[in-house]
């Protein structure tokens, strides 16, 4: 009886309540909708799970919100002090760097148009100028991501046969599973390790040096530290030795810095122009990490050498969309203006906080909370993230949160799940939210997201909370 009483699809889009659904969501969409909406209620009935059918204005409202579930790839306050996370997808652009691409985005644009000639003109001018006379290089050029830079580098550079140096406590595991052995033979060079695990000395890359070998390479350990009794090859020792043996020296510099951190960061970082002064022939780093930018691989280095890469096959796959470049413009843009870089590039600002500015807002979160959970402003230890400064502490502030029997992880997940998502971290059994990786902006819908999430809590383990 109830299965008969089912409307038809044709009866439910024909009914006052689908008008609004039909024009957003489209004839077809809500059709197929509505499809499984009614396909689910013959199951529940066949089931015996239903002893009543909703009606048509119920039916039309469930297939439409079946809809509009929230995307997959949505967004998240970071609360974890990681500053540049990759797995929360790096720096978050400045506002005129994401303005640029959003604009670039919905209107034609002249990415390889030359507006004083009319004719042909080539992709990511703009960006490579900069970057010149960023980091004092002679030519430049902008790709995927760093270790797509790395593959174009050492496809041009070092083809099949040709042999690369690196030293064995470079043989660095980016993450993700990547390592760089993998990129240097992917391109069909052969990888020569030299010196060991801690200590690599000069005589140690030149007696590697053979009749085949065209490129010494220096990585940088990025995400580890070695201390104790270590030893490298310093980078002008191994720009002398590339020069006298007719070699090609690469240097990954992973993160890159275009100019010194603030504070007590400063000395910890190379700079990209430092590592040219050194007699670098070419230097490649990432745009999404200290720079602040969009997702990109950059290569900066001598004329003759980014040319060789520029004119390789695998450039044309390997190369940016608009929008990354003109999120990457607008960052570089905003580097040749140091103070104002500091300010408005999100990484730059967050490892530039005061401890003040930090335990501030560690405070305002508090009282935002209006005691409806455990909250207490404790010290903290936040990091660079990214693979730059490994093992350094950047000093913070965090909000430690509790909910009487409920465990921290099951707390995390509640906070995880919210919209927009909030992610902190556990520390010694404790959830913390850091508060060097969250804006003032995004306070109140971190407090939204608490509240949200103790009633959730409430709801699933009633007599458990407090009231
Ligand atoms: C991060 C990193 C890479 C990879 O950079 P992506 O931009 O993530 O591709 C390569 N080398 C080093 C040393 C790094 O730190």
């Amino acid at each position: 009886m109830l299965l008969r009483r089912l409307p038809s699809v044709q009866s439910l889009l024909q009914h006052p309540s689908a008008a609004d659904a039909l024009s957003s969501l489209g004839h077809a969409t809500l059709t197929r909708a509505l499809r499984d909406e009614l396909a689910q209620l013959r199951a529940a009935v066949l089931a015996g799970r239903a002893a009543h059918l909703p009606d048509a204005a119920r039916i039309v409202a469930a297939a439409a919100a079946a809809c509009s579930q929230p995307a997959a790839l949505r967004r998240v306050i970071n609360a974890t002090g990681i500053v540049v996370h990759t797995n929360l997808g790096r720096a978050p652009l400045a506002e005129v760097a994401a303005a640029a691409a959003a604009e670039t985005a919905r209107s034609a644009c002249n990415l390889e148009f030359d507006l004083q000639t009319g004719r042909r003109g080539s992709r990511g001018v703009g960006a490579e100028a900069l970057l010149c006379r960023l980091t004092g290089a002679e030519a430049a050029l902008a790709v995927n991501n760093n270790a797509a830079a790395m593959l174009l580098a050492l496809a041009a550079l070092a083809g099949p046969g040709a042999e690369v140096v690196v030293s064995r406590g470079e043989l660095v595991e980016i993450g993700g599973g990547f390592r760089i052995p993998d990129i240097i033979t992917q391109g069909g060079a052969r990888l020569v390790e030299v010196g060991t695990t801690n200590r690599t000395r000069l005589a140690d890359y030149a007696a590697a040096i053979t009749p085949q070998t065209c490129l010494l390479l220096k990585v940088h350990q990025s995400n580890f530290r070695m201390v104790g009794f270590t030893a490298e090859a310093s980078l002008s020792e191994l720009a002398g030795l590339a020069r006298t043996r007719g070699l090609l020296l690469l240097d990954d510099l992973g993160s890159g810095t275009l100019a010194r951190l603030p504070g007590s960061l400063a000395q910890l970082e190379p700079t990209v122009r430092e590592s040219l002064e050194a007699g670098t022939d070419l230097v490649a780093f990432s745009a999404d990490k200290l720079l602040g930018g969009p997702q990109a691989g950059l290569l900066a280095g001598r004329a003759e050498v980014v040319d060789r890469l520029r004119r390789h096959p695998l450039m044309r796959a390997l190369r940016l969309d608009k929008m990354t470049l003109a999120a990457l413009e607008a960052t570089l843009h905003l580097h040749t203006n140091p103070p104002r870089a500091a300010a408005d590039i999100p990484v730059l600002r967050m490892l530039g906080q005061s401890a003040a500015e930090l335990a501030a807002r560690a405070e305002r979160l508090c009282a935002l909370l209006d005691e409806v959970c455990t909250a207490e402003a404790v010290a903290s230890a936040g990091h660079a993230g990214g693979g730059a400064l490994p093992g350094q502490d950047v000093a913070s502030r965090a909000v430690r949160l509790a909910v009487p029997g409920c465990s921290p992880d099951t707390l995390a997940r509640a906070l995880r799940t919210q919209t927009p998502a909030v992610v902190g971290r556990i520390h010694d059994g404790c959830l913390l939210l850091d508060m060097l990786t969250v804006a003032d902006a995004e306070l109140p819908d971190v407090a939204a997201a608490i509240f949200a999430a103790v009633a959730g809590l409430a709801d699933a383990a009633p007599g458990q909370l407090p009231a």
